[in-house]
């Protein structure tokens, strides 16, 4: 751990804080400057010696703590880095500037509290997560799951997606390293170019599925003889896993089925900052893993790595298929599948997503570019809201459409703002093919798809808004969609498609008894705290949906 400090009496409380409680694991090492701290990291680097942790004050005669941590980050990627603040200083305009600033580029994550007498568990509570993070996410540290691979083999890769996604702690070796030729070697399988996943139990797979894979991790993907619920949820994303949380922890027999991975898009965020309560946010892995264990300690049942490929009603009850063949029965169906984002096929843009590339519009971020040069890919509706959106906060931004104008594709309301804003430009016949930026975005290559000419421009943050697709296309056809295949709603259902004299709950389909809820859901907002509130709103429905069969089965049993 490396603290810098110029205030002597400051630097010797923090010493003491970090060396009672971490020394016998961390070497705490602090510097009073910025020049000295930065050439004692040169130096740990030369010999290769591992950082966890750097702590910097804002204000130093020498540097910016700000700036140290940028550089800091150059040789110490996994780091984590952390401006010290004062207790108080919350009203100092220019530190909180620079801090958010700092953060948004994802030059450091987060700031601590100077601890200001012994013990503080506040310092202590920001440190040990920190550690946490570090510690799961450093590649050199062993973890439950190893898998040795190529590293540019695609199955390598969605193996490692896989696991990310699913938030098992999992370190990955290439094939040719001398660690991932040992550890081949003491598996028996010297020489094997597929993928071989190794478990902390002892289980050695060789390029498995991701049945197999999530069975030897222990997690369920079957029914095991198990059919009837009170209710089955398809998906589990932030609104599924909601579903499951309430429906669970209100005494529902609950199964929740999921094809790819826990958490959904929300997943593959890694840095969600507008969920409400996690001030420096969240990863979306983090999230749905917490999510997770909360609906299975509420008891909820989950089939992992099975998509649901039918539905239908039979005797009164709704069936599931999965797609193992196995079938689920329940009186509630709750359809919680999302949308996949149309994503740009550029691999150097994938590695930056969350530290200057977006999907989807994240609204958060907006403030963090203040001043800054960000450009908005796409010409629909979500684009324009995004770019003038962007632009109160943004010193320029720059959409990027394929086609000659926007007037075919966006709201006409939209393209008088777009129109009269003054730091908002239109760069029609323009697609990104290509990025760079170490650790964050820093530049974009521009091609024109007409004349094949490229330009490449500095840019802080680019924001795809491609459009999107809903996950419906497996759907009966009496669950009605609407033009772009989003499931239809209680009164936003057209009329003549509901077949029963009671009117349909809020939340529930075409169908009776089934339910769509979070992003797949017509008219929805693309969040993950609105996927979350529909969540936990369906199951009220589902209840009084149960509690309406239980009263109609006793008035019919009751003598007249
Ligand atoms: C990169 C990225 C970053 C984002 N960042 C933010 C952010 O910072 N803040 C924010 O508020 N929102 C963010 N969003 C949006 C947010 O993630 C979504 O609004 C939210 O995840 C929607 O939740 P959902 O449960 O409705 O759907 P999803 O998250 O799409 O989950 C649906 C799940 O259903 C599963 N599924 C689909 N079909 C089947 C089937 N037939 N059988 C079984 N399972 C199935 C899918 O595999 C998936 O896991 C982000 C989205 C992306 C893509």
């Amino acid at each position: 751990m490396l603290v810098v400090e110029d205030e002597s009496d400051k630097r010797a409380l923090i010493r003491g804080e970090l060396e009672r409680r971490y020394g016998s694991d961390y070497r705490v090492t602090c510097r009073g400057s910025a020049r000295s701290a930065l050439e004692k990291l040169e130096g740990w680097r030369a010999a290769g010696d591992r950082v966890a942790l750097v702590l910097a004050d804002q204000w130093m005669p020498d540097g910016n703590g700000d700036e140290f941590l940028a550089r800091s980050k150059v040789l110490y990627p996994e780091a984590k880095r952390a401006l010290l603040v004062s207790f108080g200083a919350w009203g100092d305009r220019k530190t909180a500037d620079a801090m958010l600033r700092s953060m948004a580029r994802g030059r450091m994550d987060y700031y601590v509290l100077k601890p200001w007498r012994r013990a503080d568990e506040y310092f202590h509570r920001t440190v040990t997560e920190f550690l946490q993070e570090w510690e799961r996410a450093t590649s050199a540290n062993p973890q439950e799951v190893a898998l040795i691979c190529e590293p540019r083999s695609p199955r390598a890769y969605e193996l490692r997606e896989q696991l990310a996604r699913n938030g098992v702690p999992h370190v990955a070796h290439d094939t040719n390293s001398p660690t991932g030729r040992r550890m081949l070697e003491e598996a028996g399988l010297a020489g094997t170019r597929d993928p071989v996943v190794l478990l902390l139990g002892g289980a050695v797979l060789v390029d498995p599925t991701n049945v197999e894979l999530a069975d030897a991790y222990g997690v369920s993907t079957s029914l095991e003889g198990r059919e009837d619920f009170d209710v089955v949820v398809v998906g589990a994303g932030p609104a599924g896993l909601a579903a499951a949380v309430y429906a669970s922890s209100e005494g529902l027999d609950t199964l929740v089925v999921e094809q790819e991975s826990i958490g959904g898009q929300a997943g593959s965020s890694s840095l969600i900052r507008n969920y409400l309560g996690f001030a420096r946010g969240i990863s979306g892995s983090d999230l749905a893993q917490r999510a997770y264990q909360q609906a299975w300690v509420f008891g909820t049942r989950f089939i992992h790595t099975r998509g649901v490929t039918g539905l239908r009603r039979e005797n009164g009850r709704h069936v599931v298929t999965m797609s193992d063949g196995c079938e689920a029965r329940a009186p509630a169906v709750v359809l919680a599948t999302g949308i996949s984002y149309r994503r740009i096929d550029i691999p150097e843009l994938d590695s930056l997503v969350g530290t200057g590339v977006f999907y989807g519009a994240s609204v958060s971020e907006a403030r963090a570019h203040a001043g800054q040069e960000v450009y908005v890919v796409g010409g629909g509706n979500s684009a324009g809201q995004a770019a003038v959106h962007l632009a109160r906060f943004a010193g320029q931004v720059t959409i990027l459409v394929r086609r000659g104008s926007l007037a075919e594709t966006m709201s006409s309301y939209l393209i008088g703002e777009i129109d009269a804003a003054e730091n908002i430009e239109v760069r029609p016949h323009s697609e990104v093919a290509g990025c760079s930026g170490d650790g964050a975005l820093e530049t974009l290559t521009l091609r024109n798809p007409l004349s094949g000419e490229t330009e490449t421009v500095p840019a802080a943050a680019l924001f795809v808004l491609i459009g999107a697709e809903p996950r419906t296309s497996w759907l009966p056809p009496a669950i009605q969609r609407d033009q772009w295949g989003y499931v239809m709603c209680g009164s936003g259902l057209p009329p003549g498609c509901w077949p029963l004299e009671r009117a349909p709950l809020m939340l529930e389909t075409s169908q009776p008894g089934v339910f769509a809820v979070g992003d797949v859901r017509n008219g929805s907002t693309k969040r993950v705290a609105s996927a979350v509130g529909d969540g936990s709103v369906v199951i009220e429905q589902v209840h009084h949906l149960l509690d309406s069969a239980e009263a109609a089965r006793a008035t019919a049993r009751s003598p007249a």
